[in-house]
């Protein structure tokens, strides 16, 4: 089997948190617990929703809890990550390969008529230009039309997957839009970058958050048509924090602090942080609680990695606290 590499791919939309900083873990756990290795990279190709300093804090946290890159573009080091935004010429070609086969196409419907297909209660794209005649697309692109570049899901059938941790999962094709792999602007789609990515950086484990199970079709309908074998899915469980009344909901700012720099400002010690977040849905074989990274590269492994959500419990965290 080839080597495993996985990736922490954060988008700087936000800032560190709890959830963020364990799949980065779990994605450096899987990669060095098989003496693999973990690529960092930035998904920055959403310009509208990045946040000034964010990528900052994603380099500090990492430094700070231990977990370093192996690889950047400026081989030989000092190790840069991946940015998306300084390698944008990289995924235009793969989306024109896949129009010239006939696996995708150019859309010229304007953000009027997308907004009044949305009003008429279209769920999605009409597919209005799949089969628009060649010399309509010419003549179009002649004129200087604006354009994306969609994927032509099949109509029929369904797409299946297997995640590591939650199984299997089957979506209809129908369901699935006509997704947009190059924007007006010429920016990749997030989806897009991604998956050229994965398959460029020869990542064999994706480890991310459960929000993207549901999406993971039109990942692997990507792998089919671009004719790329798919890596291994490794979704984590959500985390809850616990509210006054005792019932659990999504972890949010009111259970506490939910940032890394916030917990390391309230007196955690960050090895403290990275050992509680360690057991945030993965369990080791016997009791021990009080890990070292390095002690969690040695017992971590994927198949206990759960899938019922864990709950971020500050009581417990004060009690990890004490300990050290
Ligand atoms: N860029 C995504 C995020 O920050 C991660 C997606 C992925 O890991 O595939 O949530
Ligand atoms: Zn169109």
């Amino acid at each position: 089997m080839s080597k495993v590499r996985t990736r922490f791919a954060p988008s700087p939309t936000g800032f560190m948190h709890v959830g963020n900083l364990r799949t980065g873990l779990y994605a450096y756990l899987t990669a060095k617990s098989q003496g693999g290795q973990f690529v960092l990279r930035i998904e920055d190709t959403d310009q509208e929703r990045l946040v000034e300093g964010a990528v900052d804090v994603i380099y500090r946290t990492l430094d700070r809890v231990g977990l370093k890159h192996d690889e950047g573009p400026n081989i030989g080091g000092p190790y840069e990550p991946y940015v998306q935004s300084q390698r944008l010429e990289t995924y235009r070609p793969y989306a024109e390969q896949l129009v010239r086969e006939g696996k995708a196409y150019y859309c010229f419907c304007t953000k009027e008529r997308l907004e009044q297909l949305h009003e008429q209660g279209f769920g999605g794209y009409d597919r209005h230009c799949r089969e628009l005649p060649r010399e309509e697309v010419q003549r179009l692109l002649e004129a200087g039309t604006p354009y994306v570049i969609r994927q032509k899901v099949p109509l029929t059938g369904s797409t299946t997957f297997k995640d590591a941790v939650f199984g299997e999962i089957t979506i209809e094709n129908k369901e699935i839009e006509d997704q947009v792999l190059i924007k007006a602007d010429g920016y990749p789609t997030y989806n897009f970058a991604n998956v050229i990515d994965d398959h460029l950086m020869s990542i064999t484990h994706v480890v991310r958050g459960c929000e993207y199970l549901t999406s993971t079709p039109k990942y692997q309908m990507l792998y089919e048509a671009l004719g790329w074998e798919q890596p291994t899915y490794i979704h984590l469980p959500l985390i809850m924090g616990r509210n006054e009344d005792g019932t659990t909901s999504k972890l949010a700012k009111r259970h506490g602090s939910t940032s890394f720099e916030g917990l390391v400002q309230d007196g955690y010690l960050p090895e403290v942080i990275t050992n509680y977040i360690a057991l945030l849905g993965w369990a080791p074989k016997d009791n021990q609680e009080i890990f070292s990274l390095e002690e969690l590269v040695k017992s971590f492994s994927i198949d206990r990695i759960s899938k019922s959500p864990a709950v971020f419990d500050y009581d417990k965290l004060n009690w990890f606290n004490g300990e050290y």
